[in-house]
């Protein structure tokens, strides 16, 4: 591990917000103090995806596009976006093994949304497709709940100002990658 970081976090990034909803202890090992994330399985998976995303991105024309919001101080890249008249579509690409989406995948995708809204200022639908098939992110209040308070909670890990404990369960120390050196 390397000392601690001196970034500005005045906009940090979609995945940010993703990892300190899966662990914000994860997000504090890799971002502030510069933890490696070996995630062997994952990559090795991740490029299957990229390469099937690829495909389906050329095929539908729907493509990628870079959202940054001022409000919340958030960036990231989507994997599909596709605006037509009265609407905004967009589209995260995954590679599930279970048969619903992790919470900390939920509300990365709806922070999308959320972002493209600000961006086009008009509906935005969610999906996360998954294998050929879509999964509609409903953006209700609760939802949207969660996203600032993640998009909160990560600021506040980043900038230094709070080191979180080990969780009570550890349930997800299992498929962490950071578990030996948690
Ligand atoms: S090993 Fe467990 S506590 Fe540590 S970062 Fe991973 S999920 Fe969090």
């Amino acid at each position: 591990m390397t000392t601690q970081s001196t970034e500005s976090y005045d906009t940090i990034l979609v995945n940010d917000v993703e990892d300190f909803i899966f662990c914000p202890r994860k997000l504090y090992l890799t971002r502030v103090l510069g933890a490696a994330h070996p995630e062997p399985a994952r990559v090795a998976r991740g490029k299957k995806v990229h390469v099937a995303r690829g495909r389906w991105l050329a095929r539908t024309g729907v493509k990628e596009f870079f959202l940054v919001s001022e409000r919340l101080g958030v960036s990231g890249v989507v994997d599909g976006l596709k605006e037509t008249e009265d609407r905004v579509e967009i589209y995260d690409v995954k590679d599930l093994t279970g048969r619903s989406l992790l919470d900390s995948q939920m509300v990365q995708c709806a922070l999308y949304g959320m972002l493209a809204e600000e961006r086009f200022n008009k509906p935005v639908q969610v999906y996360v497709r998954v294998r050929g098939r879509d999964i509609r992110v409903h953006l209700d209040d609760e939802v949207r709940k969660k996203v600032v308070d993640a998009v909160e909670g990560a600021r506040e890990i980043l900038s230094g100002g709070l080191v979180p404990s080990l969780p009570a369960t550890r349930g997800k120390c299992y498929r962490c990658p950071l578990r030996n050196a948690c």
